[in-house]
């Protein structure tokens, strides 16, 4: 079995959850005492969820930089970024590290795909939704159409995130915030919805939707297990 290196805490609410699904996942997949082999590296959000909103990228990539490579010399065989909002950076991470990637958004396609979904809707945070580092992924290399909320919903889902869900508050007319918005995406068409930050998926199940739902943290912690077990025997 291989060793997942966890860069986390961005934020530790969905860290969490991380390391739960990949202890599970290992024990479903290998039964009676089995759990995932894993170094989790975590930052102070507070630090980055500055450097994220005064768009200092670089700074806060540095930072990441030093986690991966920590993971590295502790023995990682990989690297899980628990988020998505930082996979702006992953080519910066993917440059200075020797160890494979495992990227979120490409996990989060290929179930997609597989899905045999075409036309797909995206909740994030603002950076996640606008720039153009996951929507241009899903696009380009995985042939998908991605529709985002309108300006001011995507207000709305960016402010729930960062003033409740990182903060571990869940709030029920949060929820049903989220629910009208993604009524609202399902109408223009979207065949499924990507929860695509690691904390929405606390906030919003699949009974609160009419359309699959793919919640990313979810999906991106199973990946991590079935790479690290893709040789054992
Ligand atoms: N965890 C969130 C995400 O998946 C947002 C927090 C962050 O900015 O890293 O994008």
């Amino acid at each position: 079995m291989k060793t997942i290196g966890l860069i986390g805490g961005m934020s530790w609410e969905s860290s969490i959850e991380y390391y739960r699904i990949i202890n599970e996942t290992a024990k479903q997949k290998l039964g009676g005492l089995h759990s995932a082999k894993s170094l989790m590296v975590t930052v102070d959000f507070a630090e980055i969820e500055k450097l994220q909103h005064e768009d200092r990228w670089e700074e806060a990539g540095k930072i990441l930089v030093n986690c991966a490579q920590s993971l590295e010399r502790g023995g990682a065989d990989f690297i899980v970024l628990c988020t998505n909002t930082m996979h702006k950076l992953a080519d910066q991470i993917i440059a200075n590290v020797n160890i494979p990637f495992l990227h979120i958004a490409d996990a989060t396609a290929e179930k997609i795909v597989a899905a045999g979904m075409k036309r797909i809707g995206l909740l994030g945070t603002r950076f996640t939704m606008e720039h153009d580092f996951y929507k241009g992924r899903l696009i380009h290399d995985f042939g998908l159409e991605v529709l985002t909320p309108n300006r001011s919903d995507r207000g709305i889902i960016h402010r729930v995130i960062y003033d409740e869900l990182v903060q571990g508050r869940i709030v029920d007319a949060s929820r049903n915030e989220y629910k009208r918005i993604m009524n609202d995406l399902i109408v223009q068409g979207a065949e499924g919805i990507i929860l695509g930050c690691t904390e929405i998926e606390l906030l919003v199940k699949q009974n609160d939707s009419p359309v699959p739902l793919f919640p990313t943290t979810s999906i991106h912690a199973v990946a991590a297990v079935e790479k690290a077990l893709e040789d054992h025997r």
